[in-house]
């Protein structure tokens, strides 16, 4: 396998002082791995987002490009503004643009000033010209709330015609879906990158709550095997590094422009995958 493939690790914000200690040292364990950057999750409508900005700049410092995830639903632009302003003085260059769930009980009301990442993306664009790289979100199975999948595709294009760079997808266990997904877009005449998100496999109950939530799917052959572990997190463990360095050489071999790793905070899970796939 080439060992220069772009790759990339996504972090989530630590809560406490514990859990940012050891982001440290999985950061820096996974910098050894030359990726082309990290990415850092943001909540959409308050919870965690002081906490993001705070990780993302505390982690650019050391090195490697940071990339915050933005979310823009319940914003405003004056908001947004202030937010873009102080990431672009400190060097940052790459935005993931999103428009992200509002936390349930919110009455389907955004408050705010944008509907859509392709609004979010067109607002960037507008003000900050090519100050940052934007990535967006994709979805080769579908967002769960698209009306059809070719809707969801056409919405997909429409982000990349507002002026995003580049895309990642939501994580996937089926090739198949990330390659058809990629050739309708294709078809509409759209050529962004779209790089798989690739979700280690460390923790069933886990994998099948999430799963569920964003509604990626656990291909039945998967989840029998893995229900048949019970508790045995190393046969898990092992099976899921099988299935998932599989997955990835597939999608590389077959044309995938680099992989982004959903690292959960970890680095072990992430490092035996480059280990297997030599990157
Ligand atoms: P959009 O691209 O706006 O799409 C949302 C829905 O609206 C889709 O169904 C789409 O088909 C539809 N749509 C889009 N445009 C139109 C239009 N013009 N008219 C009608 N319908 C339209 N969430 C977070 O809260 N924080 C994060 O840090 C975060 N990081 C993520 C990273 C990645 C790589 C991915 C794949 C997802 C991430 N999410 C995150 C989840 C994401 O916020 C949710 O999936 C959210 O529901 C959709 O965000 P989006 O940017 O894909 O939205």
């Amino acid at each position: 396998m080439n060992p220069n493939i772009p790759i990339s690790f996504e972090f989530f914000p630590p809560k406490t002082e514990e859990g940012l200690a050891k982001l440290h040292q999985v950061h820096s364990a996974l910098s050894e791995r030359n990726p082309e950057f990290f990415s850092v999750t943001y909540g959409a409508g308050g919870s965690t987002q002081e906490r993001t900005i705070n990780t993302v700049l505390d982690l650019h410092a050391k090195g490697i490009p940071t990339a915050p995830h933005l979310s823009c639903i319940g914003s405003t632009e004056d908001t947004l503004h202030a937010l873009l302003d102080r990431y672009k003085a400190q060097g940052i260059n790459r935005i993931v643009a999103l428009r992200g769930d509002l936390p349930s009980g919110m009455g389907g009301s955004t408050g705010g000033d944008f509907r859509f990442a392709s609004d979010l993306v067109a607002f960037i664009r507008h003000h900050y010209g090519d100050a940052f790289h934007l990535e967006v979100a994709a979805y080769p199975e579908m967002h769960p709330q698209a009306p059809s999948f070719d809707a969801d595709v056409r919405n997909f294009v429409h982000k990349a015609e507002q002026g995003a760079d580049s895309a990642i997808t939501q994580y996937f266990f089926n090739p198949d879906a990330y390659f058809h997904f990629v050739g309708r877009v294709r078809a509409l005449g759209c050529n962004i990158p779209i790089v798989p998100g690739i979700m280690p496999i460390t923790n069933y109950t886990k994998l099948a709550r999430f799963s569920d939530a964003c509604g990626a799917e656990i291909p039945r052959w998967m989840r029998k095997q893995l229900e048949s572990y019970g508790d045995d997190s190393d046969s898990i463990k092992a099976f899921g590094l099988d299935v998932i360095s599989r997955l990835c050489e597939e999608l590389l071999a077959n044309g995938a422009p680099g992989l982004h790793f959903y690292s959960m905070n970890q680095a072990e899970p992430n490092l035996l995958l480059c280990d297997r796939l030599g990157l």
